[in-house]
Formats: C-alpha cells, sequence, structure tokens
C-alpha cells in the first residue's frame, strides 16, 4: 500500500490555499482541514458571547465548550464548518469575522487551543491542510510543506468576486484589499507563530498560473513526494 503523508500549505490571504487543498485531498484521497476556519469559529464564538480579546478569564471558560467540526456538502462540494452541531460557514466569511479573526488568532491561548486538536487529526497522515503555521508550527515534520503567494491586489479581485457570488454586494474592491493587505501584515508580524515560509517548503506563486496549472503543478510535486517515502 502506497505510504501517506502530511502536506502543509501556508501562505498569505486569499491565495488560494482552500482551493488547492482541496483539489490535493480530493486527488490523493486525502482529509483537507481549513485551519482558518477553525481560528474563524473562535471568533465568531466570541463575538457571539461578547468576549473581548483582553478577557482571559471568559475566553477559556468558552474554549472548552467549542466543538469544531467540518462536514461536507455535496450540493456544493464544500467543506462547512460545523459549531457544536450548527452550520456556521456563512457567518464565519461575513466581514465581522473577517475583521476580528487576526487579532483572534494572536491570542496565545487560542493557538494553543487550535495546534493541539489539529496535531491531533495530523497523526494518521493522509492530511492536507491550509493555513499560516501549518508547514512551521503544526506539522513541522511534514513531508510536503508548500507555501503560496500571489499579488495583493490579484487576490483581492479574487476575493471580490467570492464575496459576490455569494451575494454580498455591498463590499468594495478597497476594503477587501485593505482587509487583506492588515491581515497580512498582522499575521506576518505577531508574535506567536506568525505567518513565515518554512525552510524546506516549496513556493508556488499563482498570480500568472490558472487555477488548473496551480493544481496540476502542486498535485505533481506530491506524487513525487510519496514516491520518495
Ligand atoms: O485562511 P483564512 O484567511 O480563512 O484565515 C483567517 C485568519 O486566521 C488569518 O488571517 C489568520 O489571522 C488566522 N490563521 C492563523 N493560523 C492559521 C490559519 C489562520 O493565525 N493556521
Amino acid at each position: 500500500m502506497t505510504k501517506k503523508i502530511n502536506i502543509a500549505i501556508d501562505g498569505y490571504s486569499s491565495c488560494g490555499k482552500g482551493t488547492l487543498a482541496k483539489f490535493l485531498a480530493k486527488s490523493l484521497n486525502y482529509i483537507f482541514i481549513d485551519s482558518g476556519a477553525m481560528y474563524r469559529a473562535v471568533t465568531f464564538a466570541m463575538i457571539q458571547a461578547g468576549i473581548g480579546f483582553d478577557n482571559a478569564i471568559e475566553l477559556e471558560a468558552l474554549l472548552p465548550k467549542l466543538k469544531i467540526t467540518f462536514k461536507h456538502i455535496p450540493e456544493d462540494d464544500f467543506y462547512h464548518t460545523i459549531l457544536n452541531g450548527e452550520d456556521i460557514e456563512t457567518e464565519i466569511r461575513s466581514m465581522a469575522v473577517s475583521n476580528m479573526v487576526s487579532p483572534v488568532s494572536k491570542i496565545q491561548l487560542v493557538r494553543d487551543f487550535l495546534v493541539k486538536q489539529q496535531q491531533e487529526i495530523g497523526l494518521n497522515k493522509g492530511v492536507v491542510m491550509d493555513g499560516r503555521d501549518i508547514g512551521t508550527v503544526v506539522f513541522p515534520d511534514a513531508e510536503l510543506k508548500i507555501f503560496m503567494t500571489a499579488k495583493a491586489e490579484i487576490r483581492a479581485h479574487r476575493r471580490l468576486n467570492e464575496l459576490r457570488e455569494n451575494g454580498n454586494l455591498a463590499i468594495s474592491y478597497e476594503e477587501v484589499l485593505k482587509n487583506l493587505n492588515d491581515r497580512d501584515y498582522s499575521d506576518s508580524n505577531r508574535v506567536n507563530s506568525p505567518l513565515l515560509k518554512a525552510e524546506s517548503a516549496v513556493i508556488i506563486d499563482n498570480s500568472e498560473l490558472s487555477k488548473s496549472e496551480q493544481n496540476e503543478l502542486a498535485l505533481a510535486i506530491a506524487n513525487k513526494t510519496i514516491s520518495t517515502i
């Protein structure tokens, strides 16, 4: 039987990490985990409970009550984020959550809580996980690490189209671009597990690549890695 590996995909906001991770997981019959959705779910729960960033006591009490899972929805061939049994996929993509998720993800308590769960998911291998610290902190021993990037303006246009397709017509290009730039800055400059390219990561800049070119390139790299273990 072919051995399974873990694949860590890190990179800037909205550069197609999720699309690539999903494609690889499907092609290799691996599990796909969107770690950003887990940070978004915690952010959503904090907003709902009215807990501020600096309220460590209430946050510590809240975290053990959160059960985050993913459910594949055949109608849109998408993994929805489920929080305590409730589908919160739409809510966690809102600008309200997008604007608060980076400050929340700086909190070490939150990172410890989520990283532990992410590492448990990876124990049996066969996982493709995308995020910011997957190759550096979550799976430092991942057999394949990919670092994705693309020009900010291209990423903002792609994200805007996605939001429009989902019915968010009120958001402007400038607002999306600002959110991406702010999150990139905050994610790259935070003290706790900043976004960093792992030393051994392969860089994929998809500014000039189509989705299928990017997917085929990464799948070829993954198959080559699998054949060598
Ligand atoms: O991937 P996505 O853009 O949905 O992630 C939302 C936010 O969650 C990021 O901007 C980052 O602040 C945080 N995040 C993180 N570590 C990860 C994944 C996401 O800090 N592994």
